[in-house]
């Protein structure tokens, strides 16, 4: 059921035919936005306007339990053309300066920040300590210790810390992991994990070791070790990797070009995974187990994603992932809902951890030990 604003709004818009003002005047574009008749909504501000910001804002177009109601930029124009195309009012936008105000600020529930790596560590825990629920990108820090810091301010603050993992809630994947649970592919034995793309523009912040915290192992190599672990299901215990650069120019000293590695689980699955920032059409997962295998390609890019098991092809409808993510993370922080695997700051530690091991396995040429538990 729609509310009555959302209602009178689209009245407006269909029988009068005229443009409506949002509250700095502009014209604002139809919002679908339709809240669950039972359920509250998230109300949420997206901080860092970058590309992936408005990939997240469009898909909550559809969410029936998040909505956009605020934002955080360091760019003047882009609050301005925010404000314009999602309807958000003046007294819900913030630049970094006045950015801590937020907790004067009632109705905004949660921080969504979109911000480079090398920023989440500053702009998580001022978040938490304005008292706002806290959603972070991947990686959501650029090491373990600083991870571990954050997730200690949130639990401080008494505010919940999630983390953008978009696919652990995608249908195909959580088809995978639930035919995995129920030992449809036997002892697991081994998986195989592609994330890499070619990267453009040299001048971008993603090769700039503070703001990226690392190369293409903290951006996309995050996939394969994320997938890793929910494809598998255990916690790895020791961590191979060798590093390969072509191009010491642009990946500089602590941006990783590409990486190779392997991880071992305890109950002797091995993965085997690569990372770069050199190659295209690398985005595949293979799972195998004694009794049969999963493989998905494409696996984590924005979808569809594709795959099949033993059993034949995977049918389950793609539904664009920031969507589900957000709705799903709604239930989790106004519900209390329990995912199928876990999107908190605790999860993310253990993949930044892994992180830490791989660079630490490249310098050293030793198998690093792990202890996740
Ligand atoms: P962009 O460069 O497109 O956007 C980042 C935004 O952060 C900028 O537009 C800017 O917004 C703000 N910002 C604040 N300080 C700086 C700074 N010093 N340098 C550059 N930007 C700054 O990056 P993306 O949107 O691609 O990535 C943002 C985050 O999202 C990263 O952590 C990335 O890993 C993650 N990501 C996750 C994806 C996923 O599928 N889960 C996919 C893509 C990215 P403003 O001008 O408003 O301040």
């Amino acid at each position: 059921m729609q509310s009555r604003r959302h209602f009178l709004q689209n009245l407006s818009v269909t029988a009068l035919g005229l443009p409506l003002l949002n509250s700095a005047g502009f014209p604002f574009e139809q919002n679908s936005f339709a809240p669950a008749a039972d359920g509250a909504v998230l109300r949420v501000a997206l901080m860092g306007l970058g590309s992936y910001a408005n990939r997240v804002a469009d898909a909550m177009r559809d969410c029936k339990r998040a909505k956009l109601v605020g934002v955080v930029s360091g760019t003047p124009s882009k609050i301005t053309d925010w404000q314009r195309r999602f309807s958000i009012p003046e007294k819900n936008c913030y630049d970094y300066t006045s950015f801590d105000r937020i907790k004067d600020n009632p109705e905004i529930d949660a921080v969504y920040v979109t911000t480079p790596n090398g920023l989440h560590h500053d702009h998580v825990i001022r978040a938490a300590r304005a008292g706002k629920q806290v959603i972070c990108e991947k990686p959501m820090a650029i090491n373990a210790r600083e991870g571990r810091e954050m997730v200690d301010a949130c639990k401080k603050a008494g505010v919940q810390l999630l983390v953008g993992y978009r696919m652990h809630f995608e249908p195909k994947t959580v088809e995978v992991i639930r035919m995995r649970q129920n030992g449809e592919f036997g002892k697991i034995l081994f998986f195989q994990g592609l994330s890499g793309f070619r990267i453009g523009d040299p001048s971008q912040w993603r090769l700039n070791k503070t703001l990226a915290g690392g190369g293409a192992m903290m951006d996309i190599g995050i996939y394969s070790i994320n997938g890793a672990r929910y494809m598998i299901g255990e916690e790895p215990v020791w961590v191979t990797a060798q590093e390969t650069k072509t191009d010491p120019q642009k990946f500089k000293e602590g941006v990783d070009e590409t990486i190779q590695f392997q991880l071992g689980f305890p109950g002797g699955a091995v993965a085997s995974c690569l990372s770069t920032y050199s190659m295209n059409n690398l985005d595949k997962f293979f799972l195998n187990g004694d009794k049969g295998f999963a493989e998905l390609q494409p696996a984590t890019g924005y979808g569809p994603i594709e795959g099949r098991t033993h059993k034949g092809l995977l049918t389950q409808p793609h539904i664009t992932h920031q969507t589900i993510q957000m709705d799903e993370m709604a239930a989790i922080l106004l519900d209390g809902k329990k995912p199928l695997v876990p999107v908190d700051g605790e999860e993310a530690v253990k993949d930044l951890t892994i992180i830490d091991a791989i660079y630490q396995a490249v310098k050293t040429g030793q198998r690093v030990a792990l202890k996740l538990h």
